[in-house]
């Protein structure tokens, strides 16, 4: 346990943060954390890379936490691509932030503005918020920007994929100059290369590769068939017994599935899109809490979402891309615990399936669905 300790420890934290940090179960620093900190305190510009699940939110929070002063003004401002992911980063610097008293506010659209205005009076040091909502902010006066050090971009790829790129230009140039610049993103492409090359000074890389990663902590599975309701419904009764996320490739798929298994007597809720900020802080608690097991979801409602002991995802629907496979998977088999991952497949879509293990380097096992006799009561 000590020699775990020595380990943020040797990372020339403040004892108060480590004391957070064993609090939050974190023993050792992950490898993102343990390459971003150090650089991140000496003041430079960082771009850090690395698949979901790795601890890229430590990987600036530790560092920011460690940085801001007493000073009642805000001194960072993190971007997130999603609400969701605004409160979830929010949560997350706030408990490491917990013993040096460090207050973190969520910003996003959806939530009544005359709320965040008088949150934000409120001492507040470091924002969260989606591109969008910041601007709004901004423009208000309500968010000042004189007095910030850092700026974060937090799942750059998917902010751009997302189209906040001009937003977060605006952002970026309304900054003081005087500042560190992070951004953190599971994949670098072209745009947000060409985005660090305006807006960072002299960033220094951090690359944790992918094959370290999610391969051998996620069994990676697909079945072929034809019926894919009835397959899904079988793995639910013989094999699968915690927490799942589904994916579906469309809002009304998501619905669909979610009338599908809720007739058959499952306890599923659909995340996507449409529904009202409320309803979907409605499903996320429930499925944190445990009230619902299985949650089915849209790519873009899963972004960044991210709820402990995930056992398995299943993509009801293959995904478009390699990347949103990985996107995918990585909502289980976090911070090193196992997770399985399957993907259903029409013979049609057999060709898509090999692209995906090509680019992503693993090997996704064809299996049987277990039959009917399988199933336990
Ligand atoms: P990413 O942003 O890279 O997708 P997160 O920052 O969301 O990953 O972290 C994934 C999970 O790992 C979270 O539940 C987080 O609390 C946990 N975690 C992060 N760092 C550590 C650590 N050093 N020790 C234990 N758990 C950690
Ligand atoms: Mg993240």
């Amino acid at each position: 346990m000590t020699i775990q300790k020595e380990m943020f420890g040797s990372l020339e934290l403040d004892k108060k943060i480590v004391t957070a940090l064993t609090d939050m179960g974190f023993e050792e620093p992950s490898p993102i954390q343990a390459a971003t900190i150090p650089l991140v305190l000496e003041g430079n510009d960082v771009i850090g890379q690395a698949q979901t699940g790795t601890g890229k939110t430590a990987a600036f929070g530790i560092p920011l936490v460690q940085a801001i002063t007493d000073f009642k003004h805000i001194q960072a401002l993190i971007m997130t691509p999603t609400r969701e992911l605004a409160i979830q980063v929010a949560e997350e610097v706030g408990k490491i932030g917990r013993t040096r008293r460090v207050r973190a506010l969520p910003v996003y659209g959806g939530q009544p503005i005359e709320r965040q205005i008088r949150a934000l009076r409120n001492n507040v040091q470091i924002v969260i918020g989606t591109p969008g909502r910041l601007i709004d902010h901004i423009n208000r006066g309500t968010i000042r920007l004189d007095h910030i050090k850092f700026l974060v971009l937090d799942e750059a790829d998917e902010m751009l994929d997302m189209g906040f790129v001009d937003d977060i230009e605006e952002i970026m140039r309304s900054l003081p100059v005087e500042r560190q610049t992070l951004l953190f993103s599971a994949t670098m492409p072209r745009p947000i290369l060409s985005l660090t090359k305006k807006y960072m000074k002299a960033p220094k890389n951090v690359t944790i590769s992918k094959e370290e990663l999610t391969v051998p902590l996620i069994e990676q599975y697909y079945f072929e068939t034809k019926d894919k309701i009835e397959g899904l419904c079988r793995l639910l009764d013989a094999e699968i017994d915690g927490k799942l996320i589904i994916f579906c490739r469309t809002k009304k798929g998501v619905d669909d599935l979610s009338i599908a298994l809720s007739s058959r007597g499952y306890m599923a809720e659909g995340l996507h899109g449409d529904l009202s900020q409320n309803q979907r802080d409605r499903v996320m608690k429930k499925f944190r809490e445990g009230a619902v097991d299985v949650l089915i979801a849209t790519d873009v409602a899963a972004r960044g979402i991210d709820v402990d002991n995930i056992t398995h995802v299943i993509n009801f629907d293959i995904p478009q891309d390699p990347e949103s496979y990985v996107h995918r998977i990585g909502r289980t088999g976090r911070a090193g615990n196992t997770g399985v991952a399957m993907t259903f497949i029409t013979p049609r879509e057999f060709r898509q399936l090999k692209l995906i293990e090509r680019t992503v380097k693993t090997k996704i096992q064809r299996r049987q669905l277990p039959t009917a006799a399988n199933v336990i009561e």
